[in-house]
């Protein structure tokens, strides 16, 4: 059966499917493979645009491989299988007190493929996913099971952390959890230039700050999520659920999915389209449950690019594709997403060892994107942009090395947990080389 991700860029047709429900049927899987010749890639929930899991090896479906295997709620360590979706992580830890401290905007991934690609959320303070991992248990290419931290074979966890799944199958995942949170919303429509005045403002006074900027409008939608103070757990004042609804299920995806089906269908109405869902942002205010808030439906198809950039680029980068975005020669429907991240010490992050801005533009599905986004990849690539591994990119292994200053370490990890390229694709050649 042909395998396809979410957004449609990539499909592959593997020659064999295992379904494994326990590690030792992880370690087996890739043996089995491994005397067949074939090379092993891990799925999970299909939400890279990148085709990172793509293979027409040995596929790895862990859709059995869910679940809390344990937890210390003094501590906040809890283990899960890599299969788990973030979706059902966030029920398993609000049941326990407990919560991701970050998150990115939706829960559809499993933790190990939201991990494996470096996802994050928005926090000028907090990094991504995988600087919550405590320790990873991998299936090798040989079959062997190891374990990993900070103290237990420091360089693989360095590595594997943001593994790209090419250093072996994670078969489990301990994450560092806060107490169970709730984060006052506040988001409201603003202009842009008054965004960008103040940008380093907003993501200094708030938890997480995020805005989305039409490019043909001159209003944003800023959304700024702070951790509410007053006792651990006050009762969330939440969004009446007839509002919800409205809010993000018929304004963010029915009624924009129906502006994007119209844009698409008559692309000198984009311009005009993208102006009136920008000019019908409104206001609104709320507190709830921490994923809640970080978390949104996305039911409308679109491509996605994402680079990361030195903090202090953002507003350059953003005022070149401001220019730049009225001189393609296809419109854009879709809005560009601006988020923070603080540096962290992962080999492969996009925000290692750098204060970071990301900027994330996108394309509703069907309509022409290679220009927009090879225009901005130069842009991104002028302030030494590192693209995201899950979003549409076309760096080699030669350019990304020049990017993180840790990549031949990384390499090096590789060569030695699998010599042999049994978790190799096409887009790990692309990335990492042979
Ligand atoms: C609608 C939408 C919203 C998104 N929002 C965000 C966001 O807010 N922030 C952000 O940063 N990104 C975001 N992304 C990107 C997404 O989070 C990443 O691409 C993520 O990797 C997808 O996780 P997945 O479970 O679908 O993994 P997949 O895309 O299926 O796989 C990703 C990689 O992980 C590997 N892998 C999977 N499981 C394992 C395992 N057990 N062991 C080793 N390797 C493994 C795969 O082989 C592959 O290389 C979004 C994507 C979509 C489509």
């Amino acid at each position: 059966m042909t395998w396809q991700n979410w957004a449609g860029t990539a499909t592959a047709d593997p020659a064999r499917r295992y379904w494994p429900q326990t590690a030792e049927a992880i370690a087996d899987a890739v043996k089995d493979a491994a005397s067949a010749g074939l090379a092993v890639r891990a799925l999970g929930s299909g939400h890279s645009f990148t085709p990172a899991a793509a293979t027409s090896g040995a596929a790895l479906d862990l859709s059995g491989w869910t679940g809390v295997i344990s937890a210390d709620t003094s501590t906040g360590l809890v283990t899960v299988r890599s299969g788990t979706t973030i979706r059902a992580l966030n029920a398993a830890l609000d049941a326990l007190g407990l919560a991701m401290p970050n998150l990115g905007d939706i829960d559809a991934q499993t933790i190990a493929g939201a991990i494996s690609t470096g996802t994050h959320g928005t926090g000028a303070r907090l990094g991504g996913i995988a600087t919550t991992v405590a320790a990873l248990e991998l299936v090798l290419a040989d079959g062997s099971m190891v374990s990993c931290s900070a103290d237990q074979r420091p360089d693989l966890f360095a590595a594997a952390r943001i593994g790209l799944g090419a250093l072996g199958v994670i078969s489990t995942v301990t994450l560092r959890c806060v107490p169970a949170f709730t984060l006052a919303a506040d988001e409201r429509p603003m202009r842009f230039e008054q965004v960008t005045a103040r940008f380093g403002e907003f993501a200094a006074d708030n938890d997480h700050f995020e805005f989305y900027w039409f490019p043909y409008g001159r209003n944003v939608l800023v959304k700024r999520n702070s951790v509410t103070s007053g006792g651990p757990r006050p009762a969330p004042r939440r969004m009446p659920g007839w509002r919800r609804y409205w809010e993000y299920e018929v304004l963010e995806n029915a009624a924009f999915g129906a502006l994007c089906r119209t844009g698409r269908a008559v692309p000198r109405l984009i311009k005009p389209l993208n102006r009136l869902a920008a000019a019908t942002l409104s206001a609104r205010s709320y507190t709830d449950t921490s994923h809640r808030v970080f978390v949104t439906p996305r039911r409308v198809r679109f491509v996605e690019s994402e680079y990361a950039v030195p903090r202090e680029s953002v507003l350059d980068v953003l005022a070149e594709l401001r220019g730049a975005v009225p001189r393609l020669t296809d419109p854009v429907m879709f809005p560009v997403e601006v988020r923070v991240a603080a540096a962290d010490d992962i080999w492969l992050s996009t925000a290692y060892d750098r204060d970071t801005a990301y900027v994330a533009i996108h394309q509703y599905v069907g309509l022409p994107y290679r220009e927009y986004f090879r225009v901005f990849e130069s842009i991104a690539a002028a302030v030494g942009g590192r693209p995201h591994w899950g979003k549409l990119h076309t760096l080699d292994a030669e350019r990304l090395g020049a990017l993180y200053p840790r990549f031949a370490d990384f390499l090096g990890v590789r060569d030695e947990t699998d010599p042999e390229r049994r978790f190799a694709n096409p887009y790990l050649e692309q990335v990492l080389g042979r």
